[in-house]
């Protein structure tokens, strides 16, 4: 379990980055993930191109979502929304461990920082905790308010 909490996702977990409300947010959903207790709020502020202007977060869980929903947020902000689409795809992949290597592509600089989470792989419960900030964020762009992992 110690590989699985690396020093990056504690401090993540410990401070998370764009933990707030931004009044200008203009998509926003709520994740639950009722296995573990995480819920929290997504919001994204999206322009007319689809480009993530600004990503911010609320919410309690455990290290490893508040983490993962901290490190989103890094990483979404500038891209567009079907960018992050695709990024989602091989976030989840990584979580779940169906891949291990990835392709150079304009998403390699991003996987390598997301690559800490990988350790979830080898914790079916602890996929969901890694991956409800992504299924949330995927959610709010796609105007649905609420998801979950169940
Ligand atoms: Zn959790």
């Amino acid at each position: 379990m110690r590989e699985l909490y690396q020093e990056v996702i504690l401090d993540h977990g410990k401070n998370p980055r764009n933990f707030r409300q931004p009044e200008d947010a203009n998509c926003e959903a709520r994740g639950n993930n009722p296995l573990c207790g995480d819920q929290l709020t997504v919001y994204l502020k999206v322009d007319e191109g689809r480009l993530i202007r600004d990503a911010a977060f609320e919410g309690r869980g455990c290290a490893i979502s508040m983490a993962s929903a901290s490190m989103m947020t890094q990483i979404v902000c500038g891209k567009t929304v079907s960018q992050v689409q695709s990024l989602f795809d091989k976030f989840h992949k990584l979580c779940t461990g169906e891949m291990e290597e990835f392709p150079q592509d304009e998403f390699t600089d991003d996987m390598e920082k997301l690559r800490v989470m990988s350790g979830v792989s080898r914790f079916p419960m602890r996929v969901k905790c890694a991956t409800l900030s992504w299924h949330t964020m995927n959610a709010a762009v796609a105007g649905d308010n609420e998801t979950t992992t169940e």
